[in-house]
């Protein structure tokens, strides 16, 4: 299987060409160049624990990495889960269920495809000898999550960008109490948006690129989208008919990475029957889904900061499907809504037909949420997952993502029902020195560090 870029005008990749390189050459996003038709092999996955079932998806993707190094490397990322199904479904009601995504290392979604691409890439450096600096930019889940997928990797320094103060307490630590030499957790003063700006410009140095060999981490990673597609296939598996038959996902969303995966997976021949795309107030793809504009606005911060985003990196990726596969098209698309802030999908008829319905709750409405679900199903949901459950269809089958544990977001939830709900892994955080570095935000600055710093 070779990966093809979005915008048309990259050579097809190997996955492991396309892991590595991350965005491609010109400027897009990569993808399979035909999808598997995986209809007739449900029944024999049905039969699958979860790496097995990994294993499987996967190996029709990773076609040069060799089956036994693939299978290893399943098995590492999903044994670092506490909970042995690493994606775990409940039913709270005959009509709501809930998929937990919640039991990796840093108890967010974003361990599914972080513990792999940490994987990977520990693979390709012992592959093809040596080391690797990985740079990030984060608002909380991303940089914790991809520091604890490259946690003690030989060869490999993890430099992760934050704006101090404007992620929770908890994020901090889990990026800053590692007590690993190879992490460095670095506050700017600054937005997150100061901080993606500056890891931009490190990164587009490309002497100093390729002088510390960085490569970025960021919500495009090929493989973190594939990772992404397995816990869908493994939910829908679990479903009995009767609830297969008109199961609608419902997914908060922020990138679109994490709904996109599972509708890449519907194009497999998997049958799901459809996904809602649930954003909080930051609710461009909510607004894009209910008439077919696309409208850049200001960033709010809100109770899911994670979901506190505007132009949805992922939603390229939705869009190649959507103009035919055309990477003209693409580019066009994408040039008028950098030009104009606007973008208007002139076929959006089509698009509905895509499957995809949406909704967008505010800060009230997240905690209301919160207090509903408690009182109705016993069940915390945290600020993120509480989007999902907005205006759910009575009519059918919800299997509502939870994309991270209540425990993280404590002050929300407390608010919200007078119970703070705790983990483990968190309270034992809490004893542990702060190790961080505050450096101004600044592309200099941060060139300093890196390279008094890289391995
Ligand atoms: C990143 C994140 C999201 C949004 O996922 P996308 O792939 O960006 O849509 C939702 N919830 C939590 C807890 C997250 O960390």
């Amino acid at each position: 299987m070779r990966f093809i870029s979005t915008r048309g005008q990259t050579e097809p990749h190997s996955f492991s060409d396309a892991v590595a390189a991350g965005l491609a050459p010109d400027g897009g996003l990569f993808l399979p160049e035909s999808l598997p038709d995986l209809g007739g092999e449900l029944d024999h996955f049905a039969t699958l624990d979860y790496a097995g079932l990994c294993f499987e998806f996967l190996s029709r993707f990773a076609t040069d990495i060799p089956a036994g190094t693939l299978r290893a490397l399943v098995d590492r990322s999903y044994s670092a889960f506490s909970h042995p199904e690493a994606a775990v479904l409940r039913r709270l009601s005959s009509r709501v269920l809930v998929l937990e995504l919640f039991h990796g290392p840093t108890l967010a979604f974003k361990d599914f495809g972080l513990q792999l691409l940490g994987n990977i890439y520990e693979n390709q450096r012992r592959v093809r000898g040596g080391s690797i600096n990985v740079l990030g930019a984060t608002s909380g889940d991303t940089g914790a999550a991809a520091i604890h997928g490259l946690l003690g990797k030989p060869g490999t320094g993890i430099f992760i960008l934050y704006p101090e103060g404007r992620v929770s307490p908890l994020q901090e630590r889990q990026m800053a109490c590692t007590g690993a030499d190879n992490v460095f957790a670095l506050s700017i003063d600054g937005t997150f948006d100061d901080a993606q700006a500056v890891l931009k410009e490190v990164l587009g140095d490309r002497t100093f690129q390729a002088r510390h060999k960085l490569s970025a981490v960021n919500s495009i990673n090929l493989s973190r989208l594939l990772a992404q597609c397995v816990y869908y296939l493994y939910a829908w598996l679990r479903l009995g008919p009767e609830d297969r038959a008109g199961a609608e996902f419902v997914v908060p969303t922020g990138n679109f990475g994490n709904v996109l995966a599972g509708w890449m997976l519907s194009r497999m021949g998997v049958p799901i029957r459809g996904f809602k795309v649930a954003t909080n107030q930051n609710d461009i793809l909510h607004r894009f889904f209910t008439t077919g504009e696309y409208r850049v606005g200001p960033v709010r911060p809100s109770f899911a900061p994670s979901m506190d985003i505007q132009a949805a990196s992922n939603f390229e990726r939705f869009l190649y499907y959507a103009l035919g596969g055309d990477g003209a098209r693409v580019r066009a698309a994408l040039g008028e809504f950098k030009a104009s802030g606007t973008w208007r999908f002139a076929d959006f008829g089509n698009a509905s037909g895509a499957g995809f319905t949406s909704s967008g709750s505010t800060d009230p409405e997240i905690s209301g949420i919160i207090a509903r679900v408690y009182r109705e199903f016993g069940y915390i949901v945290d600020p993120h997952t509480a989007c999902g459950f907005k205006d759910l269809d009575p009519g059918r089958t919800s299997v509502v993502l939870a994309t991270a544990s209540p425990a993280k977001f404590p002050e929300t939830i407390r608010a919200a029902i007078g119970l703070e709900p705790t983990h483990p892994s968190l309270e034992a955080l809490k004893g542990l020195p702060i190790v961080k570095y505050r450096i101004p935000a600044s592309a200099s600055a941060v060139r300093e560090f890196v390279s008094q710093r890289a391995v």
